[in-house]
């Protein structure tokens, strides 16, 4: 698991980056489209502005539209997916702001049509839904737009705007990416080096405590030089925020941050409150069964990531992961399996670690195209947990892109990290039924989790109980600094961890590593989600493939329908804390199966 010095974007093998040609063949085509994405938007104005009468003309103006945000969606995708391989591209990074502001532009032109489609009585909009039933879901959106809609001349700026309010985001992702230089650090007395995606995806799990923590200790101080820039472009992000939800008249940014995702406060605050409270113990029993067995003389912040039993860390070479990600899905019938191998030979995916690469991993799917994901492949069994997450959330635009309309396509937040979690408890128990040895079988259940539950019910989770804080304190007009963040991180995780965890020097920073504050309020959602995935989950082993048929009609559904309804159709009913408290059930007895197999293998 050493890290070597990192390659340069120019020398990384091409077969293993994404193939942006399938988006369009060359930058000549590209330029062409933004010209015609232009003029269409011209003409649909000079068609339909002023001229949008009744339900007829709604329908046909809809078709039109679909269009446009189809070409646009494809431009903005072929101009900024490269930014996300290499910031330092400076061609790159000038062709995404130049499209950014392009389709501002196009948008700014377009708003007239939310402004008149919101303008129309109720009776117009149900009778295009009722006509048009492909449209049904964006005429659900419509009409609750249309509480909310200000005058034709305020959208218009807003919409022109909007790449200025995305700069909270940019600005952070160029402090952490670009700006913030780790260096180095010593441990055992040897020099290693370091980078924001090293620490993430290298030194966080590394099995020598003294690496790992002296790893932690440098990237916290980094961190600690870039706290006030950080924070005033946090700031800035949820002023923007609270300042829409008063213009759009609501009395709390909460309300308006969940309007969206089509869900009420509710589900929102028991999702938070209840795995804050009783999942807790569970992963305190955990991790302190993790410290014990690897001999720590304590557990801090910086060891939470260590495996349980570090020998049983098997590697997986990118040619390896083929064959597991088949093997895996293959509950998912054939079909679904063959669509998701496409991934391999159309070249969906972008596997290499270069310099300038953005941390993490994402998959963004494109309409009538194929998806494109982002990883950083370094070998480990955790990166196939990666690979087949954000292949979980490309089965699901796949197919929901397939059966509905480009307006209806993607899922509320809410529902988002439900295909994509789904993938990993089924690559758990793929792992867990092809072995007989008790080790392993801990080994494995140990990484569902250290790995899925972890990163789902606890990272995003405390990520989503902090931000909640930061809301609140916005919603009462006050603002914050970043020592107050560090504040409310602090005791965040000190209220989760207890005793079980030291909440060391430099945890506290935390809410400076995670581009998700700056997508509303995302990070719940991990949790909402994977909660849908394991109660399904759960359902397909004990009902068998009726399941399975329910789980292909869940994803394809997109933004059909609200939350609550889609969870119905994949058999799950999340207007009761049931199925959360379910699955912190099922978690607790794995647990204690973990537990169990250790005393039976010393
Ligand atoms: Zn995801």
């Amino acid at each position: 698991m050493e890290a070597q010095a990192m390659k340069h974007r120019s020398e990384v093998t091409e077969a293993l980056t994404w193939d942006l040609t399938a988006l369009f063949e060359n930058k000549r085509e590209f330029e062409e489209t933004v010209q015609e994405l232009q003029a269409k938007a011209d003409t649909f104005t000079q068609q339909y502005d002023g001229n949008i009468k009744d339900a007829a003309s709604m329908i046909e103006a809809i078709k039109d539209y679909e269009q446009i945000r189809k070409l646009a969606t494809w431009i903005g995708q072929y101009a900024t997916l490269p930014t996300n391989t290499d910031i330092t591209d400076g061609e790159a990074m000038e062709r995404a702001r130049y499209i950014r502001n392009v389709l501002a532009g196009v948008s700014a032109k377009l708003s007239f049509f939310d402004s008149q489609l919101t303008a129309n009585e109720e009776a117009v909009l149900d009778e295009v839904a009722q006509q048009a039933p492909e449209y049904a879901a964006f005429i659900r959106r419509v009409k609750k737009q249309k509480a909310v809609q200000l005058e034709p001349e305020v959208e218009k700026a807003l919409a022109q705007l909007s790449p200025v309010f995305g700069a909270p985001q940019q600005i952070f992702e160029q402090a952490r990416s670009n700006d913030m230089d780790f260096g180095t650090f010593t441990a055992n007395g040897k020099e290693y080096p370091l980078s924001f995606v090293l620490y993430e995806e290298v030194y966080m799990y590394h099995p020598d405590t003294e690496v790992r923590r002296a790893a932690f200790d440098q990237f916290s101080q980094v961190l600690e030089k870039y706290q006030n820039v950080v924070a005033s472009a946090y700031y800035t992000q949820v002023q923007k925020e609270k300042t829409m939800a008063t213009m759009r008249g609501f009395d709390s940014v909460f309300d308006y941050l969940l309007m969206d995702q089509e869900v009420d406060r509710e589900l929102y605050d028991r999702q938070i409150d209840t795995l804050m409270n009783d999942f807790a113990p569970v992963m305190r029993k955990f991790i302190t069964h993790v410290k014990e067995l690897n001999g720590l003389d304590k557990m801090t912040y910086a060891d939470l990531k260590i495996d349980l039993d570090p020998e049983y860390s098997p590697t997986i070479t990118i040619e390896e992961s083929k064959d597991l990600v088949k093997e895996t899905l293959q509950p998912l019938g054939q079909e679904y399996v063959d669509m998701i191998l496409r991934a391999y030979p159309e070249r969906w995916i972008d596997f290499p670690q270069n310099k300038g690469k953005r941390s993490g991993a994402f998959c963004s799917t494109t309409y009538e195209k194929h998806p494109y994901i982002l990883v950083s492949w370094t070998d480990q069994l955790s990166d196939a947990y990666t690979l087949l997450h954000e292949l979980g959330h490309a089965g699901q635009g796949l197919l929901s892109n397939a059966n509905r309309s480009l307006l209806a396509s993607r899922p509320s937040l809410y529902l988002i990290e439900a295909p994509s979690t789904f993938h990993e408890l089924l690559l758990t128990d793929y792992l867990k039924k092809h072995t007989e040895d008790p080790r392993m079988e801990r080994s494995v259940l140990s990484k569902m989790i250290s790995k899925t539950y972890f990163h789902n019910f606890v990272t995003h989770l405390l990520e989503a109980a902090y931000q909640r804080e930061v809301y609140k304190l916005v919603d009462a007009g006050k603002g914050f600094d970043a020592a107050k963040l560090s504040e409310i991180k602090r005791s965040v995780l000190e209220q989760f961890w207890g005793d079980a965890v030291e909440i060391n020097p430099g945890a506290e920073l935390t809410w400076m590593r995670q581009i998700h504050y700056y997508m509303g309020l995302y990070p719940y959602t991990y949790s909402a989600g994977l909660t849908i995935a394991t109660q399904a989950f759960l359902k397909m082993k004990e009902e068998g493939p009726s399941m399975v048929d329910n789980w292909h009609e869940f994803l394809a559904l997109g933004g059909e329908l609200i939350p609550v309804e889609a969870a119905k159709v994949a058999g799950v009913d999340i207007t009761t804390d049931k199925p959360l408290s379910d699955t912190i059930h099922y978690l607790d007895k794995s647990v204690d199966k973990i537990i169990e197999l250790s005393a039976q293998i010393s």
